[in-house]
């Protein structure tokens, strides 16, 4: 695997990559390299960014999104699937490029198949009994933590 030109570190979910197609693990990685060319000229920046940051939202939150439903009844998973389409839906042009137009174009038609990928992950995943006990215990907790803030508030 790459590596990051700054750190050297592997890259994760932050993973970024300039018009030349030069490995970033993070923002601050691609700031810090002094050598980039101007890539905010480049035609497909705006929608890179946009879907690298959509997809990097998603992976951060779905399983938390998930527990939602267990915790409040919504959203359901279909309703997730629903909003993955329609991010998909915002790029679709990419699928006809299919990477044939430069880096950016590879790296948005890329995090495409990866949303497409997290729309099966969410669709075949599993509610873990622990882990929501967990978080139900948290919110309980969260819940009591409020109640006890606002009763102090009516004191004073
Ligand atoms: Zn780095």
């Amino acid at each position: 695997m790459k590596r990051c030109k700054v750190c050297r570190r592997k890259p994760k979910l932050g993973r970024r990559v300039n018009c030349e197609g030069i490995l970033f693990c993070s923002d601050d990685c691609y700031e810090d390299y002094e050598n980039s060319p101007n890539d905010f000229s480049h035609p497909y920046i705006d929608d890179y960014e946009a879907v690298r940051f959509e997809y990097m939202e998603w992976m951060k939150d779905y399983e938390d999104d998930l527990y939602k439903y267990w915790l409040f009844g919504s959203p359901r998973k279909a309703d997730l699937i629903a909003d993955i389409d329609s991010v998909i839906g915002e790029f679709h042009d990419y699928y006809r490029l299919e990477r044939t137009d430069g880096i950016f174009s590879q790296e948005i038609y890329q995090y495409l198949l990866q949303l497409e990928e997290l729309q099966i992950v969410i669709a075949e995943w599993e509610v873990d009994g622990n882990e929501l006990k967990k978080r139900r215990k948290q919110l309980e907790r969260k819940r009591r933590e409020a109640m006890i803030d606002e009763e102090r508030e009516n004191i004073l």
